[in-house]
């Protein structure tokens, strides 16, 4: 293939949008009714139709998938330590930091990058009280093993499940894990409302005290009973919502094929490491494409393939890092943690574009960039 600057910009990511019409005629009763938020019909129905696809009666919708942790974190009345992983997107510490808890970071498996559950359970003081993990990339955690380590030490279990969205695992919703699950819908994920986010949980208690804290505390006109926010999904979210569900299984196997392409173009690259995923997944949704640049065999470090890439106007992005732990913000608090493969991992891993209407012969080019620049590529 000849190799050329492409005229313009490929991003790790594009928003789904569903057709022009389909919305315009879903946000229609919205002028019939003057009703824009606050539990109205188009919430109604998302929430009824991601019941649906959960298979799972709770299902609370929030603003984002940063204020649905938030309000979960707050719900399940958490305090002290928490065990988390620190190779994920900022919001999971953000939001355990700003609930003043104290986040206490366990190092990640090389294979799938999710939390290493074989070194949670040294990490559990009698300051514990939950443990919060990462589905990252769309590769569930060990999820049954977590839940046998939370159940004997009495600890909550929250899954940040924002890359998950359609994820099957051991044949059933990956939401079936945990006291609950955050789904983030914000417009770079493989599912969006634009931004929006939801907790599936199986506890009916809970529903009350979330649907409290999301909206101000107000329990009715004069009896304000919680502390609460303000994390209401509005009806144009829940439109977009509404829309993109019916589109999501066609985004699923588009991103599909172009994982295909990238995984048997990629697999023989010396120093090319790709993810190890679960066997228990039962259907995946391909929401990022990771792959790991060892120079050690490939010739080249990751911030110089970056670079490469960025010089054909391919954007890849180095998800996850820096670690959230080494974040400035955290002022160092954290450097002295044991996390030797996430630090490792960090310096090595680029996350791939992948999005559903992304031309295959695009990720086509893109392996032929990473194989031109491979030193035992070149030899051959
Ligand atoms: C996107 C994301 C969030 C936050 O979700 P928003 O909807 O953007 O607020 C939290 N955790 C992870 C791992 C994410 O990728």
């Amino acid at each position: 293939m000849n190799l050329e600057k492409l005229s313009s910009p490929i991003l790790v990511t594009r928003a789904v949008l569903p057709s022009y019409q389909s919305y315009i005629d879903k946000i229609k009763q919205i002028w019939d009714t003057h009703w824009l938020t606050n539990q109205g019909a188009l919430h109604q129905e998302f929430q009824n139709q991601l019941k649906n696809f959960f298979d799972f009666e709770h299902v609370t919708l929030c603003v984002n998938g940063h204020l649905a942790l938030d309000l979960a974190i707050k719900a399940l009345r958490l305090q002290g330590e928490v065990i988390t992983t620190p190779f994920t997107f900022v919001s999971t510490t953000h939001a355990l930091t700003m609930n003043n808890l104290r986040p206490v970071f366990c190092d990640i498996k090389p294979t799938d990058y999710t939390i290493d559950e074989d070194k949670v359970e040294a990490l559990i003081t009698p300051e514990t009280s939950a443990i919060l993990a990462v589905h990252v990339y769309g590769f569930p955690c060990a999820a049954e093993k977590l839940e046998r380590i939370a159940r004997k030490h009495n600890l909550k279990l929250i899954f940040d499940a924002a890359h998950v969205f359609g994820v099957e695992y051991n044949g059933r919703s990956i939401a079936n894990y945990g006291d609950v699950s955050m789904f983030s819908f914000h417009a770079t994920k493989v599912f969006n409302s634009i931004e929006g986010g939801a907790l599936v949980y199986g506890n009916p208690e809970l529903e009350k005290t979330l649907d409290l804290f999301k909206n101000f505390g107000i329990a009715n006109a004069e009896q304000i009973t919680e502390i609460g926010l303000n994390a209401k999904m509005n009806e144009f979210q829940a439109a977009m919502g509404l829309c993109n569900l019916e589109g999501f299984e066609k985004e699923i196997i588009n991103r599909s094929h172009l994982a295909d392409i990238y995984y048997d173009r990629l697999k023989q690259i010396p120093g090319i490491v790709l993810p190890k995923p679960s066997d228990k997944i039962t259907k995946a949704n391909f929401a990022y494409f990771p792959i790991l640049v060892d120079e050690s065999s490939y010739g080249i470090t990751r911030d110089v393939l970056f670079e490469k890439l960025a010089n054909y106007n391919i954007y890849a992005r180095k998800y996850f890092y820096p670690l959230t732990c080494d974040c400035e913000c955290y002022n160092g608090l954290y450097a002295g943690a044991e996390l030797e493969t996430a630090r490792y991992t960090a310096q090595r891993i680029l996350t791939l574009p992948i999005y559903g209407t992304l031309d295959p012969e695009i990720v086509i080019m893109i392996c032929d960039i990473i194989q031109t620049n491979c030193i035992l590529g070149r030899k051959m």
